[in-house]
């Protein structure tokens, strides 16, 4: 049977590399970013591998636009029986200079957007019997200088997915979270550049504080993704999975 997923913030980075592995594994899956035409690029790859895609343009924290957005996956692809919430932000900065809206515009995204398009695709996975969230929250969960709103957030989310597993596990629904550590995407070569570090330079000093003497790749993420959202992981439920390439954040 061909499942539908659902990946948000999927035009680049993780998302991108989690829409191209779900596909790979049998999925029609709904590329879902801010921007409909910068989702192409993905849907183009996985038609070209064999796949079937769709690219659907929404804010995953406006209410009006998720229901939309679910709704067209629906008509497109079918009832969506697989939800990634990926899409994700960063506005670092020290507490001190921490504006309202760096806050604000952070737990948006990752929680209010979450929630959204959790609640959006729920019955459809409780009519199926059948269903896999998968949330992405981060090593920066555990606290980390600089990201007191991401940090909340990510930690936010942690708690939404036991919560989920809790009370969709009835009907045949799993909630898990992966906590990634260091990805190489858009979002840490924007780190490196808002402290004046190449990208390669920042990577080096990432990798040397690793055990695996290396930074990740969304394709990393990917398949820890697809194994929580695979037909055997049905007991694999409100789990945290650190992929960090080590134990430690
Ligand atoms: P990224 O390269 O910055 O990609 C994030 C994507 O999300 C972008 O395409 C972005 O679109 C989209 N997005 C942002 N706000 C959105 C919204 N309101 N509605 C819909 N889409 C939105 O980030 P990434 O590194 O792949 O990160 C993916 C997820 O993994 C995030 O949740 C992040 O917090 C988490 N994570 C990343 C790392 C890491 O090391 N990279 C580590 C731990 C956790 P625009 O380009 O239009 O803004």
């Amino acid at each position: 049977m061909t499942r539908t997923a659902i990946v948000t913030g999927a035009a680049r980075g993780i998302g991108a590399g989690v829409a191209k592995r779900l596909a790979a594994d049998g999925m029609s899956v709904a590329v879902l970013d801010l921007d409909e035409t910068a989702c192409k690029r993905v849907v183009d790859e996985i038609e070209a591998a064999g796949g079937r895609a769709i690219a659907v343009g929404a804010d995953v924290a406006d209410e009006e636009q998720v229901t939309g957005a679910v709704d067209r996956v629906v008509r497109e692809l079918g009832a969506p029986t697989v939800l990634v919430n990926n899409a994700g932000i960063i506005r670092d900065n020290l507490l001190f200079k921490m504006s309202l809206d760096d806050w604000d515009s952070v737990m948006s995204v990752h929680l209010r957007g979450s929630f959204l398009l959790t609640r959006a695709v729920e019955s459809h996975m409780r009519e199926a019997g059948w269903g896999r969230i998968v949330n992405l929250s981060s090593t920066s969960a555990l606290g980390n200088r600089g990201q007191a709103n991401y940090a909340a957030a990510k930690a936010g989310v942690q708690g939404f997915t036991k919560t989920l597993a809790l009370e969709l596990g009835r009907y045949g629904v799993t909630a898990n979270a992966i906590a990634p550590g260091f990805i190489e995407t858009e979002m840490t070569a924007a780190t490196a550049e808002r402290i004046g570090v190449p990208f390669e330079d920042f990577k080096k000093g990432a990798a040397a504080q690793i055990p695996v003497a290396r930074t990740g790749k969304p394709e990393d993420i990917a398949h820890a993704v697809s194994f929580f959202a695979s037909e055997g992981a049905g007991f694999v439920s409100g789990q945290v999975l650190y992929v960090a390439g080590g134990p430690k954040a």
